[in-house]
């Protein structure tokens, strides 16, 4: 019940790492305080990260807090990082949402806000930089009350506002706490609450029973109920318990406030942490399925049971991969031999590491609740359980979303090139979101993720960190193509002049198929009209027909390629010939399946003061947009629409001239779905 196992959302700019970063000084973790404006932020590590000012790896660090072991996993906030937040929520039990003090709900906060509601996280509401002109905690509150739904429950009130804040009022134990400048915050001074603010202080605590007794409904908010009905003063355990029931159960988010670049107010949100948010016990299971059925199956989350973690991120360095994984289950110790039960591969535990951002600790063992770093795993992936050999359980897994732009890539000289492609077969294991391939027309290396941000970013890592030179193109829609109805096609590639010859002949059908994988292959050929051998270099030579489609250079998903007959020659019938003939083959049957190209749809959602509305609708209506929703939430009108990524090109800057900047959007990838006809015209004539 010591174990609390955190992420810290937030918008960009709300003040996360400045957080994070006094967090861990105030812990005794960091001996110097690092400043995100100088770039030597901790969490930060990543050199990319640290020159945009912005956190894009979750990166765990464990800290102490007054008896309690804090796991922090860093969450990204920009959307194109969605890999990095999925993977993060899917594994913390317990969040802190950082809001700036002046701007409050911003759009982004708002998607990892919905986020963390479908992962049903508790959360408590920090409101930072109520030291700006312009700060005001109650307003912050009542715009997360409008806009994200959320009951937040003011657990204080500031000392003072702006350049004058000082400090903050404890509502529970009813004490003004002071932070000393000279210490840079680390002296922490309690008094009694100052006569001028005493008689708001009662009102407000007041309030924050009231809240309570309404909005949560356990025995202990009962007795709480009772004790206030009674008129007799409350213990401020009593009101601690019956706040973290609440907050365990999502019926309140506690708030606090504070100005982290000022370093104040950042160690009673630690308390916070501590006192109100779930330990991995509280949590109770663990839901999975057994390896080869739907069976359901469940872990209690103790250290009694038998071992279950779930690999949330693989980090390649120089020491190998670093895999990072959350314990639900059991123990797991140094050099144990546990069982992939997503690859059904037996993985070997070198070293266990408690992570702290770039330095790490060794450790003999991890038990529930822990979240640790491995190494000495050869097959796990991102989102894979690992488990117990003699009980195996499948966690359930993480779903990445389908890349959405692509960029070719070139490599700037020769030595370059050697090193580009293990370079991106590294990036791509890390990161579930990022793929590659070769465009067979032109032999350019094309890479995909979900955001000119996000390879952006990658792209600056090959640079940094495997010292590869690369030029890239301007960013494109990925597209993809699919096949439409059934055929047959032959292929044959037989070259019989002078020489040995080449012999290879296959016979295929295609159709469209939602398989497991975007393409599933069967083979059917009986009698040895094809020995045997051949069949891996059939399947290869479908695969790479597949990789390019017959539209344009786009993959082709959604198919089963069934292998019917074919023929060989004892001599001159070689590997290379059958995986030609199969490329010929499948080229021969799409030619004829009436392919269509799928372009991505996004979602999107503009929230605009209502003048603006029309304007805004006017303008979605041209990108073939449908609208799903259109809401009036206090004030502030949402639409809701799903659009075709390459119509949002350039949207920002013409949402922004549309509405004098005063609407704001957010786009997220959807689904893939078929090109009108009229306009693959244009794209592929
Ligand atoms: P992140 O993008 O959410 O990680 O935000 P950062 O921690 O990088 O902070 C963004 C900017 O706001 C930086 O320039 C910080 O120095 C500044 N900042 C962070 N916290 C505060 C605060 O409490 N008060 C003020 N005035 N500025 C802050």
């Amino acid at each position: 019940e010591k174990i609390r196992n955190i992420g810290i959302i937030a918008h960009i700019d709300a003040g996360k790492t400045t957080v994070t970063e006094r967090i861990l000084y105030y812990s005794g973790k960091e001996h110097k305080l690092g400043e995100v404006h100088d770039g030597n932020a901790v969490m930060d590590w990543m050199p990319e990260e640290q020159e945009r000012g912005i956190t894009i790896t979750s990166a765990a660090t464990t800290l102490q807090w007054h008896g309690c072991k804090v796991n922090i996993i860093d969450t990204p906030g920009h959307v194109d990082f969605t890999a990095e937040v999925e993977r993060s929520l899917r594994v913390l039990d317990g969040a802190v949402g950082v809001f700036c003090g002046v701007a409050g709900v911003q759009a982004q906060s708002e998607t990892v806000w919905r986020q963390a509601n479908n992962y049903k996280v508790p959360r408590l509401i920090f409101v930072n930089k109520m030291d700006r002109v312009g700060a005001d905690f109650d307003m912050v509150v009542k715009s997360i009350h409008e806009r994200l739904g959320a009951q937040a429950l003011p657990i204080q009130m500031p000392i003072g506002k702006e350049g004058d804040f000082l400090g903050v009022i404890d509502l529970i134990e009813m004490k003004a706490i002071y932070f000393d400048e000279a210490s840079q915050g680390e002296k922490v001074t309690v008094e009694e609450i100052p006569d001028a603010l005493r008689a708001e202080a009662e009102h407000r605590r007041e309030e924050l029973v009231d809240i309570l007794t309404h909005a949560v409904d356990t025995s202990t908010v009962d007795l709480i109920c009772e004790h206030h009905m009674a008129g007799e003063p409350i213990e401020s355990e009593l009101l601690r318990d019956g706040i973290r029931e609440g907050a365990i159960g999502l019926d309140i988010m506690p708030a606090l406030c504070g100005s982290a670049f000022k370093n104040k107010g950042v160690q009673p949100l630690l308390d916070a942490v501590s006192y109100y948010l779930p330990a991995p016990e509280d949590l109770k299971q663990v839901q999975g399925h057994a390896v080869d059925s739907d069976e359901e199956l469940t872990r209690e989350l103790v250290k009694k049971e038998s071992f279950s973690a779930l690999a949330f991120k693989v980090a390649s360095d120089q020491h190998g991969d670093l895999t990072y994984i959350r314990v639900y289950s059991g123990t797991v110790h140094e050099g144990s031999t546990v069982e992939n039960s997503t690859r059904k591969k037996k993985e070997r535990i070198g070293r266990i590491w408690l992570m702290h951002a770039e330095d790490r600790e060794k450790v003999d063992t991890a038990i529930a609740g822990d979240i640790v770093a491995v190494t000495g795993l050869k097959f796990t992936v991102t989102g894979d359980t690992l488990c117990d050999r003699a009980h195996p359980i499948v966690l359930e897994r993480m779903h990445f979303p389908e890349t959405v732009i692509s960029m070719a890539i070139e490599p700037k000289t020769s030595a370059d090139r050697d090193r580009l492609g293990e370079c991106l077969q590294l990036l791509a294991k890390e990161d579930p979101t990022f793929t590659r391939r070769v465009d067979t027309e032109t032999g350019q290396l094309i890479i995909s993720g979900m955001g000119e941000l996000h390879l952006d970013v990658l792209k600056q890592r090959m640079l940094r960190e495997f010292g590869v030179e690369a030029n890239v193109g301007a960013p494109r829609v990925a597209y993809r193509e699919t096949i439409t109805v059934e055929a047959e096609g032959e292929g044959k590639f037989i070259k019989q002049t002078g020489g040995r010859g080449q012999y290879g002949h296959v016979e295929i059908k295609v159709e469209p198929f939602q398989g497991e994988d975007h393409l599933t292959i069967e083979n059917k050929v009986v009698g040895g009209n094809i020995p045997r051998e051949y069949f891996s270099a059939i399947d290869s030579g479908i695969r790479s027909a597949c990789e390019s489609g017959f539209l344009g250079d786009q993959p082709l998903i959604d198919l089963k390629v069934t292998i019917l007959d074919g023929s060989y020659h004892p001599v001159d019938s070689s590997e290379l010939a059958f995986s030609s003939a199969a490329t010929l083959a499948v080229r021969d049957a799409v030619a004829r399946a009436k392919c269509v190209l799928l372009e991505p749809l996004m979602k999107l959602e503009v929230q605009t003061p209502d003048e603006y509305m029309s304007a805004i609708l006017g303008d979605i209506n041209t990108r073939r947009a449908e609208i799903t929703r259109m809401d009036l939430e206090h004030g502030v009108r949402i639409i809701d629409a799903t659009v075709p990524l390459v119509e949002m090109f350039g949207y920002s800057t013409r949402l922004r001239s549309l509405s004098q900047g005063r609407s704001t959007f957010t786009l997220e990838p959807e689904r893939y779905a078929q090109v009108p006809e009229e306009i693959r015209k244009k794209l592929i004539p």
